[in-house]
């Protein structure tokens, strides 16, 4: 399926879909230099609301920071493009794409400029892995393709060239039938997935690889840590080997688009007892109570479009 709108932020201005066009020489398309992110917004009873909005632009900001891509705008500016691509295309529920690239600034490797175009566009996304993946789990694979290692490409940076090692995992994953796949570091520890973090329980204790093992720092999975430690679970970040996804109790995949999915077998190995585990459950449902504004937003993660 390929996500329409009437309406995308391009350098400063809303204009109609069709005339965000680029130029095929532009720098990222040659070289992968962009950087990005993905946000969701939630039909909240007070209206659409974007969820970790200022945290993700931060994080925007941050990665463009590592490539020394210089953002013409300001965070308060992306935010307020934010809202208004949802409000001006009527979204309710929407998956917010800011990306900021180089453009036509030369083809050398070394672009003639670090000033990047902007774009934020807002779309409507369904369940990322598939209809039917949150409730019934999903198969994953470990991947035969490891993570970038710490000093070839910077994992903290949402970049575009880094998805090129996704796009490797997830169609390998695929091209086996299975739905998603899991990538080790240069370690043999657990890393993340094509586009999700992971959190494997095993006896009521939550583990989650530590950022040290060439992971994107998810916000969902910072969320995630959250909202468990609120309920009184012990969470770990620490270096998991390949068998704690075959001995966990429970397995479950995160991420902005993908939600909280859990996993049900990996490598053919059933996860448990191969369906959705207690504790998956219930920070799913907090996680989406928590988005949709259906509990109290403590940590103030909800930004409202209309206000
Ligand atoms: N890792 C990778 C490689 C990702 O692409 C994503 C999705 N942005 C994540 C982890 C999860 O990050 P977040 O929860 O911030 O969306």
């Amino acid at each position: 399926m390929t996500q329409t709108s009437q309406y995308i932020w391009h350098n400063g201005e809303l204009i109609p879909y069709e005339q965000a066009t680029t130029h095929v020489l532009s720098h990222a398309i040659h070289y992968g230099s962009s950087v990005f992110e993905g946000i969701r917004a939630y039909d909240t009873p007070k209206g659409p609301a974007i969820f970790r909005l200022k945290d993700h632009i931060q994080r925007l900001f941050d990665s463009a920071k590592i490539y020394r891509i210089e953002i013409p705008y300001t965070q308060e500016e992306i935010m307020q493009a934010c809202k208004d691509a949802v409000a001006k295309n009527g979204f309710t529920n929407a998956y917010l794409r800011p990306f900021a690239f180089l453009g036509h600034v030369g083809l050398g490797v070394h672009p003639k400029s670090h000033r990047a175009e902007v774009t934020v566009a807002a779309m409507e996304w369904g369940a990322y892995l598939g209809e039917g993946s949150l409730e019934n789990g999903v198969d994953a694979c470990v991947s035969s393709w490891q993570r970038l290692a710490p000093n070839t490409m910077p994992t903290a940076a949402k970049a575009g060239g880094n998805y090129l090692s996704s796009q490797l995992i997830t169609a390998e994953a695929k091209r086996h039938g299975y739905v998603e796949g899991i990538a080790l570091d240069v370690n043999g520890y657990l890393s993340e997935g094509a586009g999700e973090n992971l959190f494997v329980i095993r006896k009521g204790i939550i583990y989650t690889p530590p950022t040290t093992a060439s992971i994107l720092p998810g916000l969902t999975r910072d969320t995630i840590m959250h909202l468990a430690k609120a309920r009184g679970y012990e969470v770990r970040e620490e270096p998991i080997a390949r068998e704690g996804l075959y001995l966990a109790d429970e397995f479950f995949m995160v991420g902005t688009a993908a939600e909280v999915v859990p996993v049900r077998s990996v490598d053919q190995i059933q996860v448990g007892d191969g369906q959705r585990g207690p504790i998956t459950a219930e920070l799913q449902q907090a996680y989406f109570d928590l988005v949709k504004g259906q509990s109290e937003d403590l940590q103030g993660w909800l930004d409202y479009v209309n206000e």
